[in-house]
């Protein structure tokens, strides 16, 4: 049986399913005597201190094993036991209705599960997760169990499954006898995924019937690379997936050792491969993966809950501690890439949010969040090489009100007398074909480029890159996608300008060949992509690459140039690995 969902975390894990099954706790509604109601209250307050201290402790113990910036995780939950909407509305509870503490935990984690439930939104859901988890911690604490139960000690190796995994329980598990992760709920952005990715542990999420269909005790294959899940493999597929394992062992200690080496191409052409990072916590993985800074830092993940974007002074802290974790390498960050419906989910939005009101084209409604952001960049600035992108421009006009918006912030730092760096440089993402169709005329104007083909592609060819129905229609090889890249790449010479390029056509090695050919000296993708693109450019020649592309511009479509491509450049790829049947 073969079970598919999304691969956050990439490797292959086999090995035997350890079931995590939890027991719902049973609250009973008990009334209490007027004279029992403020004890009640103490005991309440007693359990969330003693709630607060054990978590406090789990972030100390992740601080010093994994570092600081995991740590985050539970600043969250922290949050919570200090927010009214919780204590303060337990305690009324027990006062208004004399009942136990338990029960009016219970009926108000039910009132907030209800409010999170209404905006129907996935960041709030992760939320749904930490509250049952803080809620569950008081409860345990309420009837007397000192200590959670806790996955600190597994008796053997296992593939964890589980519906969900609450942050406490990833912070506590056992990692050194975990060999892979799979949950029914979960994204690629939640904390099991952060923390599996950053412990290399592969992680299969989403598959929402993981607990049901899996057995406890039952062999799993958990691919993490494909998102699949196997139970009970036959031999032949078993022998095959523990070929694949031990093939991917050897390349991974390859790769290790590339860490520190160059991009060089065989014909001494130096490249520059930095990651791209939503996460301030990512900047660890994308060295640990032999990053060269941060080449694109989606900054819209700093979103809180709320929507709300954070304050100047929380982001001077956040981006001076990417610059603190990546120097001497620079960061870029890119300004808010939002939508209306970004920021109020299930609010008002345009119509074709990809086409609508989005990043810069906001400022007529509020320039606050933009002004904000920008001071908070120019003073993070101080700490090291950091650049500003802005996405969704689509020519000239947009690139002047950016402009005047950094002037606008640098005026008012200035009259405040804060620490900032006046001259930071400024490049704009060509991800609008209008934009990068015109890069010959925006050049003079900017310090930088950023080529996002995620979008580039998608405006090209009309296709919308999130819906799986289109997804054949959407090609990044296709030759008006070329063409576009190859003009901007020679504007951005001419102008001598700095061209990176910043979405997923960078970490296929093939398509990141292609580039190189085009004249692409740098490119920025997810951290675990970088060392395989890295040994095949060591592998390869930029004469070689640039004949290649040479050649790929004149064939009539996107099917001919991969055939092209994998003809000719193909031999710097890995081997295949053999197929599992
Ligand atoms: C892109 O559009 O290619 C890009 C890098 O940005 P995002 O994927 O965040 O739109
Ligand atoms: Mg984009």
């Amino acid at each position: 049986m073969e079970l598919s969902g999304a691969g956050v975390s990439p490797g292959i894990a086999v090995g035997e399913a350890l079931l995590l099954e939890r027991e719902s706790i049973t609250v009973f509604r008990l009334l209490l005597p007027p004279d029992q109601v403020e004890t009640e209250v103490q005991r309440l307050m007693r359990a969330v201190e003693e709630s607060r201290q054990q978590l406090q402790r789990i972030k100390l113990r992740l601080a010093n094993e994994v570092g600081s910036l995991h740590a985050y995780i539970f600043d969250a939950q922290l949050l919570m036991l200090d927010d009214p909407l919780l204590l303060d509305r337990s305690v009324a509870v027990i006062r208004e209705e004399h009942v136990n503490a338990a029960w009016a935990l219970r009926t108000v984690s039910e009132q907030l599960h209800a409010l999170f439930d209404e905006f129907g939104d996935a960041y709030l859901k992760e939320r749904s997760t930490d509250l049952d988890d803080v809620m569950g911690r008081i409860h345990l604490n309420l009837i007397g169990a000192a200590d959670a139960p806790s996955l600190s000690r597994l008796p053997r190796p296992q593939v964890l499954v589980a519906g969900e995994i609450t942050p406490s329980e990833a912070a506590d598990l056992d990692w050194e006898r975990v060999l892979a992760v799979v949950t029914d709920g979960g994204s690629g952005t939640s904390h099991t995924a952060i923390l599996a990715r950053s412990r290399g542990v592969p992680a299969v999420v989403g598959l929402r019937e993981a607990t049901k269909r899996i057995p406890a005790g039952a062999l799993v294959v958990v691919d993490g690379t494909r998102g699949v899940v196997i139970v009970e493999p036959s031999q032949p597929a078993l022998d095959g997936y523990r070929a694949q394992q031990e093939q991917a062992r050897v390349e991974e200690v390859r790769l290790q050792e590339t860490r520190g080496l160059p991009a060089v191409t065989r014909d001494g052409v130096r490249l520059c491969l930095r990651a791209n990072a939503e996460f301030a916590e990512e900047a660890a993985i994308a060295l640990l993966y032999g990053a060269e800074g941060i080449g694109l830092f989606r900054s819209e993940y700093l979103l809180g809950r709320t929507r709300a974007f954070p304050s100047e002074a929380r982001q001077v802290e956040v981006y001076s501690s990417l610059l603190e974790a990546v120097r001497p390498h620079p960061v870029t960050i890119r300004t808010w890439d939002v939508g209306r419906e970004d920021l109020a989910p299930g609010g008002p939005s345009s119509p074709n949010p990809a086409l609508g009101e989005r990043a810069l084209r906001l400022l007529e409604r509020d320039p606050e969040p933009f002004l904000t952001q920008l001071r908070a960049l120019l003073r993070a600035a101080v700490q090291g090489e950091i650049r500003i992108l802005f996405p969704f421009i689509a020519g000239p006009g947009d690139l002047r009100l950016a402009k005047q918006l950094v002037e606008q912030a640098r005026a008012s730092l200035r009259r405040e007398g804060l620490a900032f760096v006046e001259h930071v440089p400024l490049g704009l993402t060509l991800e609008i074909p209008s934009a990068a169709l015109s890069a010959d005329l925006l050049a003079p104007d900017v310090d930088f480029f950023s080529v996002g083909t995620n979008d580039l592609v998608q405006y090209l060819l009309a296709v919308d890159r999130a819906d799986p129905r289109v997804a054949a229609h959407y090609e990044v090889l296709h030759p008006a996608v070329l063409r576009t890249i190859r003009h901007a790449v020679e504007a951005a010479a001419t102008h001598r300008r700095p061209l990176s390029v910043c979405g997923e056509m960078a970490a296929d090695p093939l398509h990141a060949l292609l580039l190189v050919g085009l004249g692409v000296r740098e490119l920025s993708m997810s951290p675990a992509a970088i060392p395989r693109v890295k040994a095949v450019l060591r592998a390869s020649s930029v004469e070689a690459a640039r004949e290649a592309a040479v050649i790929a511009m004149r064939l009539p479509n996107a099917a001919a140039i991969q055939e092209h491509l994998r003809r000719v450049l193909g031999h710097a790829l890995p081997e295949p690995v053999p197929a599992n049947s």
